[in-house]
């Protein structure tokens, strides 16, 4: 039976250029940055790249845990906090000394909006061919909820069309879409490839189950595979852990759930 690994590295094995999400509980959990994680990949990663990075809000709780997370304005100042920290853990795993990232904060009334998309679009590719790796997160400082992504699962499928991404990556803890959640239930049978009516419809197949660091969940990660794959880009979900998780999954060695073109 395929485990969807043979899927996955065939879609990157194509790839000229990859979207990768991180979500939160990956940042918090911090073996990302480690050369031998995925920072190490990313930094020797021989295409081009966009990396979407979830985690200010869960690294300014960290540093102000007199913060709540309850209300909006205390996530808006905890993504205040969080967000240099964040590109600084970035910037240290991916090469420390030199510049080697590029912070790009984005809310959907630039994506939205054609002129103002352009010039985001154009600032991405002038950080891309002056080498440097862009490091995407939401706006959250400045974005309301009647004005926000809601997630970064939605943001980094925004940002694939935006820079025309061959395949979107979206990492976190969990090496793909299960039948049930697969933390409650071990025994829930794991999809290779994503079925076709979840992709259509992942409000009427996936219950809600927000992540307890960050806001995205398996429902916003079908939602931004259904965004993707309606742009004509594939999706990949799978674990952002372990030894170099993003060469591992590009060799075919681990487990992973893709979404396909119709
Ligand atoms: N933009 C938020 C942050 O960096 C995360 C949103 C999400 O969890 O998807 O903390």
């Amino acid at each position: 039976m395929t485990t969807g690994s043979q899927e996955a590295a065939q879609l990157l094995a194509g790839a000229k250029r990859l979207v990768v999400k991180v979500g939160s509980s990956l940042v918090a959990g911090g073996e990302i940055f480690r050369h031998d994680g995925l920072a190490g990949d990313l930094a020797s990663w021989p295409q081009s790249l966009v990396l979407i990075s979830s985690g200010a809000v869960a690294l300014g709780h960290r540093a102000a845990p007199q913060l709540s997370k309850t209300t909006l304005v205390e996530r808006q100042a905890l993504s205040a906090i969080g967000q240099p920290l964040l590109m600084a853990r970035w910037e240290q795993a991916l090469g420390g000394a030199n510049a080697r990232t590029a912070q790009v904060l984005l809310t959907p009334d630039v994506t939205d909006d054609p002129q103002r998309r352009d010039n985001a679009r154009a600032t991405l590719e002038t950080v891309l061919q002056a080498g440097l790796l862009p490091v995407v997160n939401e706006n959250d400082t400045v974005a309301t909820d009647e004005l926000r992504y809601g997630d970064n699962d939605r943001l980094a499928a925004q940002t694939a069309a935006l820079v025309g991404a061959d395949v979107l990556v979206l990492l976190s803890d969990v090496d793909g879409y299960f039948a049930a959640d697969p933390n409650k239930d071990p025994g829930a049978a794991h999809w290779p490839v994503i079925p076709p009516a979840v992709l259509a419809d992942p409000a009427a197949h996936v219950p809600e189950d927000k992540s307890a660091l960050g806001t995205g969940g398996m429902r916003s990660k079908m939602e931004a595979a259904r965004l993707a794959v309606e742009a004509g880009i594939p999706a990949i979900i799978a674990s952002g852990r372990g030894r170099g998780p993003l060469k591992a999954l590009a060799r075919g060695e681990v487990r992973a759930s893709v979404a396909l073109l119709p």
